[in-house]
């Protein structure tokens, strides 16, 4: 902590933030308190956060509205789904037109063609895309391809990447520093209790920004390595292009399959994340935006790999099934969300968030607030460490009582964000004046909390 900061008094404790919160939302503590009962944990999912998640009852544009009748301007969007923000008039008009049509029908409903040809036109290295339910199932299939593919049994992944929760990718997400092992060879940690005994020794942990750690570690590991998963971070980590071509180059030279995770990544522009790195991966792993609200995965990449799916002309041995996937609604949203995003509503969103990163940025240089500040296109992250957002183990240093009483004293101002102040995201339905309002409230939050 700078010493500027040092001499601020903290004048609210957090737990008098939590005191405050618990008498505004009475109703949503009595809500999580009847999930209790039926749902361990009380959560519809792993997302928690103390004393007890809100309760939204309503979303509209860009505002959320509690069970207690309060109003949040969003700066979450639903783990980044939600870029047009919510219930946008296009979209709801897609899926009352589709509901009307039939919801499931067991057969192609005649919406599916649509956004699989705008995704492969916008994305240029997608020669063939499927899609399912959820990122997860897309970062499953996609290395269940890649293993087939290549006759290989390893993956590689990089340290703190997240690709969903089944065993194959479960691993050194979030591994506590004293078992994470050396920095330049970190060592595979399970982070799902119940998971495969096998899973950590099928996978290597690659170090981000490290580029003579992952060269030696893919040398070593090349003829068992079928691919890398990459999460590029796209607003969670300062990626540098250069590293990440390098992953690209890499890969190709010992020929590995690269799997590009832009689950996440996909909504900072038109052609992905892949354009603004100028990248061309093997396959790419979609989700959140793609199905505008509504559960969806895709993940797609060369022909020569993906047509192994083509059992038309008899058994490849390959399979991707799933009861629910290319949901009618999913695709009708999906496809609504991504006609919105023109090139000029990326320059509008891209605008919107330069401006906040540099308000925040110099929010946090002015008050001598040791903060990070990671922001491309709409994804955005503030940690309060004082070590650059360069890979796992720098991020890992931020400090998580000050996170969540920032997160309170927001929240207490009306701006609702992730709960960790990690991937949050701006929507088409934000404007200027909900910019710097957040940036005055995160003025006001550091007044409180440092
Ligand atoms: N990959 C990345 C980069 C993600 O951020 C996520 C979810 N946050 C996933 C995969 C998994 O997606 P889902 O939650 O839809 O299974």
């Amino acid at each position: 902590m700078s010493d500027a900061v040092e001499k601020l008094s903290k004048n609210v404790s957090i737990d008098s933030m939590e005191d405050s919160y618990r008498a505004e939302s009475p109703k949503s503590r009595a809500y999580f308190e009847r999930c209790s009962m039926t749902m361990p944990g009380g959560a519809k999912g792993a997302y928690f956060y103390a004393p007890y998640p809100l309760t939204m009852e309503r979303g509209e544009g860009c505002y959320l509205f509690d069970l207690d009748g309060r109003k949040f301007i969003d700066f979450a969007g639903h783990h980044t789904t939600q870029i047009l923000g919510h219930n946008h008039p296009a979209v709801i008009q897609a899926i009352e037109k589709q509901m009307k049509q039939g919801i499931a029908l067991g057969a192609h409903a005649g919406v599916e063609a649509e956004i699989a040809e705008t995704m492969c036109h916008r994305v240029k290295s997608l020669d063939r895309i499927r899609f399912c339910n959820s990122g997860t199932e897309a970062t499953l299939h996609a290395i269940r391809l890649a293993r087939g593919f290549s006759g290989r049994p390893k993956i590689a992944k990089f340290e703190g990447g997240y690709h969903g929760s089944h065993d194959a990718v479960e691993v050194s997400v979030a591994p506590p520093l004293e078992k994470a092992g050396p920095a330049t060879a970190p060592v595979s940690v399970s982070g799902a209790g119940g998971a495969s005994p096998h899973a950590t020794e099928e996978v290597v942990i690659l170090p981000y920004h490290d580029e003579d750690s992952v060269k030696r570690l893919l040398n070593e590991n090349r003829d068992e390595l079928a691919c890398v998963i990459f999460d590029p971070k796209a607003g969670i980590m300062n990626l540098d292009k250069d590293f990440v071509q390098f992953v690209r180059e890499i890969t190709k030279e010992l020929d590995i399959l690269l799997i590009f995770d832009e689950i996440v990544g996909f909504r900072v522009s038109w052609g992905g994340l892949q354009e603004i790195y100028s990248l061309s991966p093997d396959l790419t792993t979609f989700g959140k935006l793609v199905g505008g609200g509504f559960p969806v995965g895709a993940f797609g990449g060369r022909a020569d790999i993906m047509n192994l799916f083509d059992n038309t002309s008899g058994p490849t041995g390959f399979f991707q099934s799933g009861t629910f996937s290319a949901h009618p609604l999913a695709m009708v949203a999906g496809l609504a969300t991504l006609e919105q995003l023109t090139p000029e509503a990326f320059n509008r969103l891209n605008g919107l968030g330069e401006r906040l990163y540099t308000g925040l940025r110099k929010l946090f240089r002015d008050r001598g607030v040791d903060a990070q500040v990671v922001g491309l296109g709409t994804v955005f992250s503030i940690y309060f460490t004082d070590k650059e957002a360069v890979n796992y183990r720098n991020i890992a240093t931020a400090d998580t009582a000050i996170t969540h009483s920032v997160f309170h004293a927001l929240l207490q101002q009306g701006y609702f964000l992730s709960h960790n102040l990690s991937m949050n995201s701006l929507s088409l339905a934000l404007d200027e004046s909900h910019v710097d309002g957040l940036i005055e409230a995160m003025g006001q939050a550091v007044n409180e909390v440092f």
